[in-house]
């Protein structure tokens, strides 16, 4: 097993079988379409949606963009959902976050229809995934597992540490690792003692949003260090959550940063839209 885990190189791979599914349906005549829904001109968002369409057209999925105004109101979006949930093009619809203070974003992500929710956060596919039984899952987390995947860790058995519990990441992440059958510990801000926790990890998985606030010396030797956290440190340098450093020297494997989970978050949308797709095709 190689240290450091190449996210780059696990999302080509995934891009790779991605782009041959893409190929063998639209001989099949469905060709997977995603709609990607921005409101307003948050630059950061702005940048992700150009990846994301970017991505798309790469892999030769059909994507279906709608650049909004920000004075878009609530009853529009909704609108346009309803329109894109009964549109036969779409496999996977994306609302990037975050809206404008006006809309209610659990109103929007619960419109979604769940069966094009290729987000993962309709609380309907979360219930899905809670129960074990999961439909569409979110992509960063889904991201985090296929990179274990790769990497050839079997998590039966493990202890899994994760740092962080939001409802995009840390929360389901946790489950998808219970999933496998993990014995997982879930630590936040009010977690006492963090360091002997994060030291029980064989497999650590961080999604804290603090520069190397993880220090390298409080982890096990030989464990399996997924780092989530991307943050900026001055003008240009982006680091993760743990002190990478001095956790490489400790870890068995590493994702650094950037080029660890950052590649996996938008592969695994292509690849949500391609199992909608695939679901459209078997119908
Ligand atoms: P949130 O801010 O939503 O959640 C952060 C979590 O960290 C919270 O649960 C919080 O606890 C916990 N936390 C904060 N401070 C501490 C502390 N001192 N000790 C222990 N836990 C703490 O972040 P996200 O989950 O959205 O993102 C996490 C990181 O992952 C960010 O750096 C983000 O940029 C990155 N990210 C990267 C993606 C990628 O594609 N690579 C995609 C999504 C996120 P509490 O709940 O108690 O407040």
């Amino acid at each position: 097993m190689d240290k450091i885990i190449d996210g780059k190189a696990i999302a080509a791979d995934i891009r790779e079988e991605i782009a041959a599914d893409v190929v063998a349906l639209k001989g099949q005549g469905v060709t997977p379409g995603l709609a990607v829904v921005l409101v307003g001109d948050d630059p950061a968002s702005r940048v992700y949606v150009t990846m994301k369409e970017k991505a798309c057209e790469k892999a030769g999925i059909f994507s279906d963009e709608h650049k909004l105004p920000a004075e878009t109101t609530e009853a529009q979006l909704l609108a346009l959902i309803d329109e894109l949930n009964n549109d036969p093009r779409i496999d996977g619809i994306l609302v990037q976050l975050p809206l404008p203070d006006h809309i209610d974003e659990s109103k929007v992500l619960e419109k979604i229809s769940p069966a094009k929710d290729a987000d993962g956060f309709h609380p309907y596919n979360v219930g899905r995934l809670a129960t074990g039984n999961p439909l569409f899952q979110p992509c960063t987390p889904y991201g985090v597992m296929k990179m274990l995947e790769h990497t050839g860790v079997d998590l039966t058995g493990k202890e899994v540490v994760v740092v962080g519990r939001s409802n995009i990441v840390g929360k389901p992440v946790a489950l998808m690792c219970l999933a496998q059958h993990a014995t997982v510990t879930l630590c936040h801000s009010r977690t006492k003692d963090l360091p002997a926790k994060v030291g029980q990890a064989d497999v650590l998985i961080a999604a804290v949003g603090r520069p190397e606030m993880i220090k390298g010396d409080w982890i096990k030797e030989g464990a399996v260090v997924i780092d989530v956290g991307v943050n900026r440190v001055g003008e240009k340098k982006l680091v993760g959550d743990v002190e990478f450093e001095a956790a490489k020297a400790r870890a068995s494997a590493i994702t650094p940063v950037p080029g660890g989970v950052g590649p996996m978050t938008i592969t695994m949308l292509l690849y949500n839209t391609v199992e909608g797709a695939k679901r459209r095709a078997a119908q």
